[in-house]
């Protein structure tokens, strides 16, 4: 396993982590939870990633038992939680960025993950009803208080992350550590255009998540229609209705053309396009199957292969490769 410094922070992060969403407390049983998370920890991945919202916090109480039940060192895993969509219910106050559902959402977080302190605490999306100043005292005082180590935000814009910095700054608070993007062959703007200044000027890291498209970059749906996916969930029809599109089964297509030619699978080249981008900390694995864990941890192995010329390939297939700035 690789180990890459959370943007200027000092927290070393495994460069393939584990996610829960969609999995835990939902489409998989606990114990393929567990068997997950012992290949994850042997394999060396340092961090899992998990948010109020995973199932009603379900998903945070199945991580938790397993935390308990495999007893290893605090300090060789990193733990995360987001906090923003509320757990099971969802009534004012129960859910957003202001102070109250921040310390009260971190604390029930702590309950259900039968944990201390959280390593990571995201804002997972930006509040309009919360002024940001509200939000970063809150998490500056989380951290004074021991309960989280580092925070950051997840799909917030550019600015609105330099406002939480420069706020910090000028007040003397904690600052932002990362940012938790959608980042994948399909879905590269924030990482390779909007965020370029926060990575130079702020040190922002990043912990990217979906990085094969919710499984499409598997090319697993082209010419198949495999039953026991995530694409046959009913409650995020919504997920497959924007992905599952012939225009990007066509990409898929060419896409495994040239991992066929490098004779690698196509998650690997997909797994390790994302890795190969120097400002990805740690690239969040999902998986519901533990075959499907085994493959995706080996995708460092191909990073070596994705010298200029498979890029550039790879680049005019995509035909989405955000315009580049002088920063
Ligand atoms: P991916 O895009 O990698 O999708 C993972 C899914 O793809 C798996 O659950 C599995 O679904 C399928 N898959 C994985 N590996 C393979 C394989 N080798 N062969 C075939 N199919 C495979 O990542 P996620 O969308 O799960 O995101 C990863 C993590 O990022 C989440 O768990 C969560 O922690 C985080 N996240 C954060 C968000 C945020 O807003 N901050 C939003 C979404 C995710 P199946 O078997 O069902 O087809």
């Amino acid at each position: 396993m690789e180990y890459r410094r959370l943007g200027k922070s000092g927290l070393q992060v495994s460069a393939l982590s584990l996610g829960s969403w969609l999995t835990f407390g939902n489409q998989i049983e606990d114990k393929v939870a567990e068997e997950l998370m012992d290949i994850a920890y042997e394999s060396g991945v340092n961090f899992f990633d998990n948010a109020e919202g995973y199932a009603g916090g379900k998903s945070e109480i199945v991580m938790g038992k397993i935390l308990k039940k495999k007893n290893w060192d605090r300090s060789s895993y990193i733990v995360s939680s987001k906090i923003y969509f509320g757990a099971e219910e969802k009534k004012p106050n129960m859910i957003g960025l202001s102070r109250k559902h921040l310390f009260e959402g971190t604390n029930n977080a702590l309950k259900r993950l039968q944990l201390d302190h959280l390593d990571l605490l995201y804002c997972h999306r930006p509040d309009q009803n919360t002024p940001i100043e509200e939000t970063v005292w809150a998490m500056h005082q989380l951290v004074m208080q021991g309960k989280i180590l580092y925070w950051g935000t997840s799909e917030w814009s550019a600015s609105e992350i330099m406002q939480a910095f420069y706020f910090a700054e000028k007040n003397h608070l904690v600052p932002p550590s990362m940012e938790q993007p959608q980042y994948n062959m399909f879905w590269r703007e924030k990482m390779e255009k909007e965020f370029l200044l926060l990575f130079r000027d702020f040190g922002l890291g990043t912990t990217i998540w979906s990085p094969l498209a919710s499984g499409l970059l598997s090319g697993k749906y082209n010419n198949a229609n495999p039953k026991d996916t995530r694409f046959n969930m009913e409650s995020i029809a919504w997920l497959k209705d924007r992905l599952l599109v012939e225009a990007n089964l066509k990409k898929v297509d060419r896409l495994k053309e040239i991992s066929d030619k490098l004779n690698i699978s196509l998650v690997k080249l997909a797994l390790g396009w994302c890795l190969k981008n120097p400002n990805v900390s740690t690239v969040i694995l999902g998986a519901s199957k533990t075959a499907q864990l085994k493959e995706n941890l080996t995708a460092l192995e191909v990073v070596p292969l994705l010298d200029e010329k498979i890029m550039a390939k790879l680049d005019s297939i995509l035909a989405n490769k955000p315009e580049f700035i002088e920063v």
